[in-house]
Order: structure tokens, then C-alpha cells, then sequence
């Protein structure tokens, strides 16, 4: 594995071949690529892999219930099955989305339902 320094010098020399070519999308990846390695973010390998977007915050803090999105999705008791679906007498078929410690993100994939499970339930927040 080359030492950063070394790899920050590559990732330099890539980058200005992408924009003399105006390949603006790669330049720019590798940007970000150079923003983390040169914080020392990267992973084994020297790998980033990154695949964020908005939509994913949004989905992060609905999950972690994190003030304002505390009431975005409804919290269920764990191995629920959709009560839509069950209701409507469809089989439900569900996925789960995201995990987190003590708990999930489900969606049914016949309703597009989706649902937080925890199990034992999550911890009160601290007063501010
Ligand atoms: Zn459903």
C-alpha cells in the first residue's frame, strides 16, 4: 500500500488529467476522494466509498428518530408484520432498509409501508 503522501500526489496528478480532458463528474469524485484521504478518512486500502445523498440523510434521521423527524415513521414492536397488508389480506412481504443498534428500518415491499422496529425500545433523549 503506498504511504498517503505518495497517494495524495497521484490522486492530484489523475485529477488535473480529468479536467484537461474536462471529465468534470470523475473530477469531481476524486475530489472528494482527495478531501478524505487527505483527512485521513479513508478505510483499509486507502478505500472511500461513499454513497450519500439527500434522500439517505433524510432516511437516517427518520430511522434515528433525531428531532424533528422523531414522528416521520411509526415505531412497531420487533418481527411485526405490515398491518396493511394484513389488514387488507395481502401477503406482506418485508425488507429491511437500515440497521442500527437496538433496532431497524423496514419496508413492506407489497405496500411500500415502512416502519421502525425496536426491540428493547430506544433510550429517552436528555432533556436540553
Ligand atoms: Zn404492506
Amino acid at each position: 500500500m503506498l504511504p498517503v503522501p505518495v497517494l495524495l500526489e497521484q490522486v492530484r496528478l489523475l485529477g488535473r488529467e480529468f479536467v484537461r480532458r474536462d471529465m468534470q463528474a470523475h473530477a469531481r469524485k476524486l475530489r472528494l476522494y482527495y478531501l478524505a484521504l487527505s483527512h485521513r478518512l479513508a478505510g483499509p486500502s486507502n478505500e472511500v466509498d461513499v454513497h450519500w445523498n439527500e434522500a439517505f440523510v433524510q432516511a437516517w434521521l427518520e430511522t434515528l428518530r433525531v428531532p424533528p423527524y422523531d414522528a416521520a415513521l411509526e415505531l412497531r414492536p420487533a418481527g411485526t408484520s405490515c398491518p396493511r397488508c394484513t389488514r387488507e389480506g395481502t401477503q406482506p412481504s418485508t425488507r429491511t432498509e437500515l440497521v442500527f443498534p437496538g433496532g431497524a428500518r423496514l419496508r413492506c415491499s407489497t405496500c411500500e409501508d415502512v416502519w421502525i422496529e425496536t426491540d428493547p425500545p430506544p433510550p429517552p433523549r436528555p432533556a436540553r
